[in-house]
């Protein structure tokens, strides 16, 4: 059996995607990046192979995206992360009836890009200069207030009040801001919920720059927050697709077209 790999070698994570000749989806691995992204990599690639019990060489193509794929020269391939985000939410999408709009937030951008009916990308934009609204601003409030990224969600939905509200707009300053919410002796569930709508609120900002179609599909590592996700869903008033595996769409999506460019190179 042949399989094919998509990469995503991201600021925060690297996510790796499995898929076989048909395109279906046959694994998925995620790891820090840390600094040494290349040797994380290989070593990711490699811990998925192993637990599916694939030989390197099955591997008949291999795409590298995102932040740091420049760096994975054994790749076959390399494309941008928006491309591959977009093939891989066209593909996942299909599941729940087709996407027009996806919503990306990562470990230190968030994007929102429109789809054509073809699944092509027809407008997008992006925040890199500001970690509001990113995953490191939730990594640097769950670290403030002292409980784990994957609890964020349960603190969001137990609160006892309104979600309270963040005004800072950069992360440095919200950490600030949060640590004076503590000490005032606020819970941290109103402040958790508070952070949510605040990076809700840009994050839908963003949305409308590019247009917002349904369905609109939520990915990346902050979208396994269920607290975020109802965040957003509150801010745009409509429902998100969320799937299965959100931090590895973008994989998901390299190697969707690694499949393709295999055959399409065979033929
Ligand atoms: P990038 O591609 O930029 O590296 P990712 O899409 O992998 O970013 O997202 C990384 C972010 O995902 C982290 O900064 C963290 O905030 C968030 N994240 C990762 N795992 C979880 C989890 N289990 N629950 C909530 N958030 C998570």
């Amino acid at each position: 059996m042949n399989y094919f790999a998509g990469l995503d070698i991201g600021s925060t994570a690297i996510k790796v995607a499995l898929v076989d000749e048909g395109g279906r989806l046959a694994g998925v691995h995620v790891t820090e990046s840390g600094s040494l992204f290349h040797k994380n990599a290989k070593e990711a690639l490699r811990m998925l192979l192993e637990r599916h019990g694939v030989d390197r060489e099955q591997v008949k193509y291999l795409i590298a995206t995102g932040y740091g794929r420049k760096l994975f020269k054994e790749a076959d391939d390399s494309i941008s992360e928006i491309t591959a985000n977009a093939i891989g939410a066209h593909e996942a999408g299909r599941a729940f009836g087709g996407v027009r709009t996806i919503i990306n937030i990562g470990g230190q951008d968030s994007k929102a890009i429109q789809l054509d009916d073809q699944g092509n990308v027809a407008n997008f934009a992006m925040n890199d200069k500001c970690a509001a609204g990113t995953g490191r601003f939730l990594d640097v409030a769950a670290r403030n207030l002292n409980i784990d990224l994957e609890e964020l969600g349960d603190y969001h939905f137990n609160g006892k009040g309104a979600p309270l509200t963040i005004n800072s707009t950069c992360t440095v300053f919200a950490e600030s801001e949060i640590i004076g919410l503590l000490a005032n002796g606020h819970g941290k569930e109103e402040i958790v919920a508070g952070i949510h709508y605040s990076i809700a609120k840009r994050t839908v900002r963003l949305a409308k720059r590019v247009g917002i179609e349904d369905r609109v599909y939520f990915d990346g590592g902050p979208a396994l927050n269920k607290g975020l996700v109802a965040a957003i869903q509150d801010e745009l008033q409509r429902e998100l697709v969320v799937p299965e595996h959100p931090q590895t769409t973008t994989a998901f999506g390299a190697a969707i077209l690694a499949r393709n460019e295999f055959f399409a190179e065979s033929d």
